[in-house]
């Protein structure tokens, strides 16, 4: 450490954060949900949804939001859809591509409609609404994960067995606690000052 140095005061951060460095919640609320980062892929009553020959339960690589049929969903921050699936059960299922100062993520929406307008390739803005809770009757809910990566195919699991099966990697692969993950990133979190 250098001696003649201007010492930081407490608190304060060397740099400003990157527009591209930000991001939000996608729902206007976020209340957890059955499931949450690393739970057992079960229904809120319990029946497994998948499990590998052995018998363990695939573990959930999201976490599940209470939502509404409708309820709006927004970019968690800068970046461009690569990817929409509708799968019979889960409805759609969306990637949005994040260049970040520190690499790529991917964030993951599943149990949504995309709105008119947008499609693979559109650019979002952070806080732009693209989609729409879809309705699932007692099971709407919204599911929201973090993977910490480019593409590649399992960039679309909600879930991962507990070890490699089936030609899955092993939980949790390249996917991040998604609340955590947000939380640390949100603009209240870069205050110059800390309290
Ligand atoms: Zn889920």
């Amino acid at each position: 450490m250098d001696p003649h140095a201007a010492p930081i005061p407490a608190g304060v951060r060397a740099t400003a954060p990157k527009a591209a460095d930000l991001f939000q919640y996608p729902l206007a609320s976020w209340s957890p949900h059955c499931l949450g980062f690393g739970s057992e892929w079960r229904y809120c009553n319990g029946a497994a949804l998948r499990a590998c020959a052995s018998g363990a339960v695939w573990l959930h690589t999201g976490t599940d939001i209470v939502a509404s049929a409708g309820q709006p969903v927004a970019a968690a921050a800068d970046g461009q859809i690569i990817g929409y699936m509708v799968d019979a059960t889960f409805r759609g299922g969306v990637l949005v591509r994040h260049p970040m100062s520190t690499g790529v993520v991917i964030t993951q929406y599943w149990h949504v409609w995309l709105r008119s307008g947008f499609t693979v390739g559109s650019s979002l803005k952070r806080g732009q609404v693209f989609a729409d809770v879809a309705d699932m009757g007692s099971r709407t809910h919204f599911h929201f994960a973090v993977f910490n990566g480019d593409y590649e195919p399992h960039a679309w699991n909600g879930a991962l067995p507990p070890s490699a099966c089936s030609g899955f990697p092993a939980f949790p692969y390249r996917f991040v606690d998604p609340t955590a993950f947000i939380a640390a990133r949100t603009a209240s979190s870069w205050r110059p000052y800390s309290s």
